[in-house]
């Protein structure tokens, strides 16, 4: 198997040393192992630049759903009401736990290129004093574009409801002061910005606000409440913990500090994505989601003509080593390339070099 260069949103490319981590299998109940746990917690609050006083990180085994999952059913309780605001699949997919869960709330959706706007959050608070919670994806990997998580999070905050944030894919690499932003429940996973391995996700919350969830939640397996009240004893997971993960992840960690924090992986990404967009922009490749509203971390293309074939394009970047992935929405045809992971300024230069070879050759067949 060749090593690709995954353009992806997550699983990505991952370091050699991160992956070599995994190479050793460590014990649960062994101290080593549970230090590891409470270093990793304390490191992401570090990187959310919060204090232990004020907030408190928690681990929990799954992929990314399961821990956004795993706070709708803990934080949001039987008589509360949540407002979601979508833009895209995983602010949809929010809506769809909310239905599953059986938990009251309220939709504000707007267009996949639009970003909610927080005079109309503050419209909807002010229409239903009953809503309690207010959820939002800060990128929505959907489409690439960059929610107004400040804003709104003022209001959220002027109405003292509580504020949950998926952060799944911009978390470690797009600077966040989660007490500025007053963000009570943040979420993100181990294989998005911080350059982990698939396997577990994490919430960093406001500790006030998850003391009161105790008994909340309708699951067993996904209580955050009851998670934490294990983990933050001594750092032991409550169920089987994916320590192979973990190991790679506190790898990932030490990795994102020596690249100079969060600040510094920004940049790289926010490089990268502006190469990206305006090479493939000069080749004829219109992004879906306009240059201010886009983020750092992937971008949706539209297909450049009729004719055009995702599939061999695909196939033809494949074998040139790079893994592209396939668009989600569902009224234009478009493909997504995510530029985070270890991708560097080269790799995003080698691509675009690829796909202008191949628009050479197939405008040539035509
Ligand atoms: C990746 C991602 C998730 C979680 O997806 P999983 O496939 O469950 O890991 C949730 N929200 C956003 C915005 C994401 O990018």
């Amino acid at each position: 198997m060749s090593n690709y260069k995954l353009l992806t949103p997550g699983p990505l490319t991952t370091t050699n040393t991160v992956k070599q981590e995994m190479l050793k299998d460590r014990c649960t109940w062994d101290d080593d192992y549970k230090n590891v746990t409470q270093a990793i917690r304390k490191q992401l609050l570090d990187l959310a630049q919060v204090d232990e006083s004020d907030y408190t990180a928690v681990l929990m085994q799954g992929s990314g759903s399961f821990v956004v999952e795993s706070v709708l059913t803990t934080a949001v309780g039987e008589g509360d009401k949540v407002l979601i605001l979508t833009n895209g699949a995983y602010g949809e997919r929010i809506v769809e736990m909310a239905k599953v869960l059986r938990i009251a709330h309220v939709v504000y959706r707007v267009p996949y290129a639009e970003q909610p706007s927080s005079l109309e959050v503050q419209a909807l608070l002010e229409k239903n004093a009953s809503i309690t919670h207010v959820a939002i994806v800060h990128c929505e990997t959907t489409t690439g574009i960059l929610n107004p998580i400040k804003e709104i999070g003022e209001v959220v905050y002027s109405f003292n409801k509580t504020f949950i944030v998926d952060a799944m894919s911009s978390f470690g690499g797009v600077p966040m002061d989660l007490s500025d932003l007053h963000i009570d429940f943040c979420i993100s996973s181990a294989n998005k910005c911080i350059q982990g391995v698939p396997g577990f996700g994490f919430v960093i919350a406001k500790t006030d606000e998850l003391v009161k969830c105790k008994g909340q939640a309708r699951s067993v397996a996904l209580d955050l409440y009851s998670q934490w009240e294990v983990m933050k004893r001594d750092g032991k997971w409550r169920f089987t913990s994916p320590t192979h993960v973990v190991a790679a992840f506190a790898k990932a960690l030490e990795e994102l500090v020596e690249e100079g924090g969060v600040n510094a992986r920004y940049q790289r990404y926010a490089d990268n994505n502006q190469l990206l967009r305006s090479r493939l922009s000069a080749l004829g490749f219109e992004a879906y989601i306009s240059e201010e509203l886009q983020s750092p971390i992937i971008t949706t293309f539209l297909f450049p003509h009729k004719k055009f074939s995702f599939e061999h394009f695909y196939q033809e970047m494949k074998k040139a080593g790079f893994v592209i992935y396939p668009g989600k929405l569902t009224d234009v045809d478009t493909f997504r390339i995510g530029n985070i992971g270890d991708i560097y300024e080269e790799d995003m230069l080698a691509l675009c070099e690829v796909i202008k070879n191949y628009m050479v050759v197939k405008n040539h067949e035509n």
